[in-house]
């Protein structure tokens, strides 16, 4: 259930109304939505305590509606927040009007690769850097990442170069010191349902990028969600990176381009689309990179390296500076034509 209160409630309006609910047995989360707080019960609420409930808050001079919210997140939902969620990392606004662009390496790999992948997305106008620095790997022999040593790479070209950051945590009792090094924490695909790592990551507080699972469905995700609001950050962006494909004779993963303007409808949280691992090779990374902007998501993470081939891990989808910047101009016309800016 959700209790959605006047635009300029008072604070006693809404302590009224959370004293209510909380006599009553029941734990409450507070939600700031924009002009409107909402006041939410994530626990289910007994079906023949259900309508005097709703009758009882109705009542109350601060609420403007109460709404039963059936879905199985409810913190996640377009209900709980009719207005999306939008918020800031580093410099760049995500889930504003312009589609913010993330890219760099899938792996920090040296202090030359990183510095030099750092300066070529900003230059041609990404404002956020990613780059793994734990790496969870498919084979145990592949490049595990630098850990610590690419932790405080991140944390010196944030500082050198003027640019936001986002890697990868796959310990919960990392949690705390990759939130030290970098601006937003990505919790990948393999870890979607990693329930320790997700309520750390909630407790930090920190932005968190969090990736679906390529078995997902989108309740999954949008539950694996609930969990990190629920934990205490209520800065949360999906991110949809491809799902299992039927045949991997042409693309690595399908990416699901469904999930944009569905998520969209049924989540106030931003989505960011990953064109590099939905499908998985550099030549087509363009042409999903601009079907993503086309289809209303708000934000694309992209992997470029300063030289593919050379790469320590995912070169075969890594764009190279150049092509990067190419793209970049033609995501800006792309852009323009749904009404978005890019950033
Ligand atoms: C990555 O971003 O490099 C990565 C490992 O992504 P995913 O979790 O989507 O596989
Ligand atoms: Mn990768």
């Amino acid at each position: 259930m959700i209790v959605l209160m006047n635009a300029g409630a008072s604070p006693d309006e809404i302590g009224e109304v959370v004293a209510h609910i909380e006599a009553a047995g029941l734990a409450t989360v507070t939600m700031p939505g924009g002009a409107h707080v909402a006041i939410g019960i994530p626990s289910a609420i007994p079906p023949d305590m259900r309508e005097p409930l709703r009758n009882a808050l109705m009542a109350y001079s601060g609420v403007a509606n109460v709404v039963h919210v059936s879905r199985p997140y409810k913190l996640a939902s377009r209900e709980f927040r009719a207005e999306s969620t939008s918020f800031k990392v580093g410099d760049a606004l995500i889930g504003g009007p312009d589609c913010v662009v993330m890219a760099g390496p899938c792996a920090v790999e040296s202090r030359e690769q990183i510095f030099a992948a750092a300066r070529a997305v900003k230059d041609a106008g990404a404002t956020i850097l990613r780059g793994g620095a734990f790496k969870p790997r498919t084979s145990p022999y592949s490049f595990q990442g630098l850990r610590e040593e690419g932790l405080e790479l991140l944390r010196d070209v944030r500082a050198e170069v003027g640019i936001a950051t986002v890697t990868e945590v796959v310990d919960p009792g990392d949690v705390e010191s990759v939130a030290a090094h970098v601006d937003m924490l990505q919790i990948g695909a393999r870890n979607m349902q990693n329930y320790p790592l997700l309520t750390a990551a909630g407790r930090s507080g920190h932005p968190v990028l969090l990736k679906r699972g390529p078995s997902a469905s989108l309740d999954e995700l949008l539950q694996a969600a609930e969990y990190v609001l629920h934990h205490g950050s209520s800065r949360v962006a999906l991110c949809e990176r491809g799902v299992h494909p039927l045949d991997r004779t042409y693309a690595r993963n399908t990416l699901d381009l469904n999930a944009v303007p569905i998520l969209k409808e049924i989540t106030h949280l931003p989505i960011i689309v990953d064109p590099s691992h939905g499908i998985g090779h550099a030549k087509y990374v363009g042409a999903m990179a601009r079907a993503a902007v086309a289809s209303g998501c708000d934000g694309l993470i992209i992997e470029v390296h300063p030289s593919p081939r050379e790469a320590l891990s995912d070169g075969q989808q890594s764009l190279d500076p150049a092509q990067f910047s190419e793209l970049m101009n033609s995501l800006r016309r792309v852009a323009a034509a749904v009404d978005r800016g890019l950033a």
